[in-house]
Order: structure tokens, then sequence, then C-alpha cells
């Protein structure tokens, strides 16, 4: 579990390349350069942790891809003490990035395996998410509801109905839509029945799945 002055380097130039690519936020980009995405990945693929691309995890699911987390991250707009749902947990980049920032992070895996991986790992780098929970996102977690803010880390076929109803007032779902290749989507809840929606490009991500049961 080693964090060298060389992967602080390559940390560094990658905050820059993400930046090039039009990320501006400055809080966004700090996280970028304080999470050690090397530790997230299998050790075959430590020499790539730090270019900006996806790579394979456990279970046959993928790390995000630096510029997709940044840019999801960024259209959250989180503060701190935001409360945020993730849907995804996945290897828990995506959830190191959000607490780096000081959010209260709830994040849901259907994959045992991966819950169970993640939810070890991230305590011992010292990221504390508020819950991490094995089940179904497109259930949410109305429990916990509202949130500031809640992120799909999957491609949604479609969205997620129990996701606009878990939002406060003010708060923003980002949601890549699609199936083969996806929409990223923001949806900003202006009243109870009333959303504001944003487009931006198209992205790829592996398939949010609907429950086995
Ligand atoms: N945020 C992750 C990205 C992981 S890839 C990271 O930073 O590494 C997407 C993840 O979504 C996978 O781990 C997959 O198992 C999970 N997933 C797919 N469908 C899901 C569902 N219905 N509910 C919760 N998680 C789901």
């Amino acid at each position: 579990m080693k964090d060298t002055f060389k992967h602080k380097g390559l940390r560094q130039k990658l905050v820059e390349v993400v930046q090039s690519k039009g990320i501006t936020d400055a809080k966004v980009l700090e996280a970028i350069g304080k999470v050690p995405r090397h530790l997230f990945m299998d050790s075959g693929f430590l020499d790539h942790a730090y270019q900006d691309k996806a790579f394979p995890i456990a279970a046959g699911q993928t790390i995000s891809q630096p510029y997709t987390v940044a840019f999801q991250t960024e259209l959250l707009q989180i503060k701190k003490d935001s409360k945020i749902l993730e849907i995804g947990t996945g290897s828990g980049y995506q959830c190191a990035i959000l607490c780096e920032m000081g959010a209260k992070v709830y994040s849901i895996e259907r994959q045992l395996e991966l819950f169970k991986l993640t939810s070890k790992f991230l305590p011992k780098i010292g990221y504390r998410p508020k819950k991490l929970i094995f089940g179904d996102g497109y259930k949410g977690l109305p429990d916990e509801a509202p949130f500031d803010g809640i992120i799909v880390t999957a491609g949604a076929p479609f969205v997620p109905k129990p996701l606009m109803s878990q939002l406060a007032i003010g708060g923003r779902l980002v949601i890549p839509v699609g199936d083969k290749v996806q929409i990223m989507t923001l949806f900003i809840r202006k009243g109870t029945k009333e959303f504001e929606k944003h487009e931006f490009g198209e992205f790829r991500f592996v398939p949010l799945l609907e429950d086995k049961n």
C-alpha cells in the first residue's frame, strides 16, 4: 500500500491531462491529485494507473476513466457535507473522490464480491463513506433520502424513477443514459414535480443491471 513520490508526480500529470480536457473545478482537480488511483487497481495494471483510461477490476467490472469521474463529479457541484448517493461502488475510486471532497457518501453495489472487497479496502487507505450497501441501485436508498446529489456510474437503459424522487429540491442527478453508448444527463430538481434536464456528450459505461432476484 505504498504511495511514493513517483506516484504523486504521475498523479499531478494526470491532473493536467484532465484539466486540458476541460475540467475546471479546482476541488475536483485537487481530489484527483490526492486519491492514489494505483491502489484501486489489480497489480497487473499498476503501470497504467495514471493514464486517463478505464481499466478492468474484479468481477468483470471497470474502474472509470479519470476524466469521466471528474466530469460527473463536477456536474454534482459538491459542497462540504453534501449528502451524495452513488450507484455502482465498483473499485471505490469515485467514492474516494467524493469522500476527499468532504461529501457524506452512500454507495450501492450489486456484486457481492466487489462490495466485500471495497468495504474492506476504503477504510484501509483512510476513506470512510457513511454507508456502503450491497443491493440494487435501481431502487436507490429510500431510508436515507433525500440526497443533495445522486451519481450513477453504470450505463442506465432508462432513468430509474426512485432516483428522481430521492433527490432533495435543488438536488442533482448525474446519470449516463443509453444502451450501447450513453448520453451523460443531469437532472436538477426544481420543485416536487419540476426537473430541469441537461444533456452532455457521449460516454461508455458497463451496464446498470437489473436485480437478479
Ligand atoms: N464507481 C466505480 C465504477 C464501477 S463500474 C469506480 O469508481 O470504480 C459500475 C459498477 O456498477 C460495477 O461495479 C457494477 O457491478 C455496478 N452495478 C451495475 N448494476 C448495478 C445496480 N443495479 N445496482 C448497483 N450497482 C450496480
